[in-house]
Order: structure tokens, then C-alpha cells, then sequence
């Protein structure tokens, strides 16, 4: 069989888990070649001669199991990733907060930034290749996700710009002169019944606890004390109404919610 007929034969056992079944199929059947899609574009009528494996990950694939987790690959700000398991997958709608961030961060010189639960490390380490002379913290309570942080820095050269540190929120943060916070953080509420795709990845980088907002409210009342001008922080689509009454009692100089690409309410951005 060509390739271009073995994807036509599995793209169906995908059609419940994607709307893009071929294109997933044609993903994993690169990633089982390590070929890029030009080479496939070029050899469609050449035998598939890897069947039986592209059969195991596309029979895995329909499980709802995340392709990222399959491919160790996702894509942010238009750059290659590594992920793995037990590690949050990145967000597209997290690129508005790396973009908040750079906007303010582009006129402090020798900034300095943490981040609060670094998993992958897409945020610390877009960050680091954006800003120059820009100096990090990236914490993470996962000792998985601060040794994918740290491939990932490593792999686009960063690694220099970024301390990572084992932390749960603030705890093992050194009390030193910080610009900003950023953060994404776990903000589902803990009952929430999560779709079956998302339940292949880390509850800890989920579940923000009872409300969902725990997690935030430690993070506002944290930067505050520790005078960090500002705070970037992603959140839940329904959580604009109990953060911008939680700010108001740290008397914020401003506070500008945002939304994501979807138009719902996704994140803030706190001046102290
Ligand atoms: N900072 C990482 C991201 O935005 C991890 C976030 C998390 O694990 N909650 O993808």
C-alpha cells in the first residue's frame, strides 16, 4: 500500500477524536519517518513500509490519548516544543500572555521576571529568546516539568537567562527585587468533570482547587507583598468577576483583563 493509501485507510479510526483525522494520521506517519511534510508530499505513491507501527499509534491516537504526548512535539508561538507526559501540553491561547508580558517587559532593562509554574517552560522560555537582557525564576512544584523547562531552554539556547527552582507557588522564591510575575496556573475547579482528552494530562497543573481560583488569589496576594510591579496571569473564562474584586483589595495602580481567541475572558494584567 502507498502511504497515500494508508492514510486514507486509518483517517476514519480518528473521525470521533479530531476534525482533522488525515492530517493527524499524516503527523504520526511523519513522526514514526522523521520526515517532514514536503518529503511526504513528494513520495505519496512510495510503499508504506511502516504500517504496523503507524497501526499501534493511530489505535492509541483514537483512545482520545493528546497526539502531543504521541509526537512529543506542540507548537507555540511558532516554534517546536518538546512535551512530555506528566507535563501540561501548551495552549495557543497562552500566547496572549507571553505577548502581554513582552509588551511591558520590552522597556525595563535588565528586567526581572518569575514565573510561576513553569511546566513545558513555553512561557519562561519565549520570553527569554523575546528580551534581550532579561533574567528568570521558573518554579514548578513537578519535577518533570523543571526538567522538560530546562531541555526546552536548552534547546533554544536560553538556558543561561533562566533559574529554575523546585517551588510550590512562592515558598523557595529568594526575596529579591522582582518586576513581574507571570503565570498560568492550574485554575479548573476540582469538581469539574474534564473532557476525556484532558485527562491524560497532570490533575496538578489542572485542578486550582474548590473554586478554581485558589491558586490565582495566592499568586495576587504573593506579588503584592513582595512589591512586584507587575503581574501577568492566565485564568478561567469565568473567573473576571472574583479576581477583579480579589485585586481591588491590593490596590492596584491598574488592572486590564483580556480575552482569548475564542472571545472569552482568559487573563489579567495587574499594575502595582
Ligand atoms: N506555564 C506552563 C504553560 O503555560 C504550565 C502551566 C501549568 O502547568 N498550569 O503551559
Amino acid at each position: 500500500m502507498t502511504y497515500e493509501q494508508t492514510i486514507k485507510k486509518y483517517a476514519p479510526l480518528l473521525k470521533d477524536v479530531t476534525h482533522i483525522p488525515q492530517k493527524e494520521v499524516e503527523i504520526l506517519l511523519l513522526f514514526v519517518l522523521d520526515k517532514n511534510p514536503i518529503w511526504l508530499h513528494l513520495n505519496y505513491k512510495k510503499e508504506c513500509e511502516c504500517e504496523d507501527i503507524l497501526a499501534k499509534l493511530v489505535k492509541k491516537r483514537a483512545t482520545d490519548f493528546p497526539l502531543e504526548y504521541i509526537t512529543k512535539r506542540a507548537s507555540f508561538y511558532g516554534e517546536s516544543f518538546e512535551v512530555r507526559e506528566n507535563v501540561l501540553i501548551p495552549r495557543p491561547e497562552t500566547e496572549i500572555l507571553v505577548e502581554k508580558a513582552e509588551a511591558i517587559l520590552k522597556d525595563i532593562s535588565n528586567s526581572k521576571v518569575v514565573e510561576i509554574g513553569v511546566g513545558t517552560g513555553i512561557i519562561s522560555v519565549m520570553l527569554a529568546k523575546l528580551i534581550p537582557d532579561i533574567k528568570i525564576i521558573a518554579v514548578d512544584i513537578n519535577d518533570h516539568a523543571l526538567a522538560l523547562a530546562s531541555l526546552n531552554a536548552k534547546k533554544f539556547g536560553v538556558e543561561d537567562k533562566i533559574t529554575f527552582i523546585k517551588s510550590d507557588l512562592f515558598t523557595n522564591v529568594p526575596n529579591i527585587k522582582i518586576d513581574m510575575c507571570i503565570s498560568n496556573p492550574p485554575y479548573i475547579e476540582n469538581s469539574f468533570k474534564l473532557p476525556k482528552n484532558v485527562t491524560f494530562e497532570p490533575s496538578n497543573a489542572l485542578f486550582g482547587g474548590v473554586k478554581g481560583d485558589e491558586l490565582l488569589k495566592n499568586i495576587i496576594k504573593e506579588t503584592s507583598k513582595r512589591e512586584i510591579r507587575f503581574l501577568c496571569c492566565e485564568m478561567g473564562f469565568d473567573q473576571k468577576n472574583s479576581l477583579s474584586g480579589y485585586l481591588k483589595n491590593f490596590n492596584p495602580k491598574k488592572v486590564e483583563f483580556y480575552k482569548d481567541y475564542e472571545n472569552l475572558d482568559r487573563g489579567f494584567v495587574a499594575w502595582f
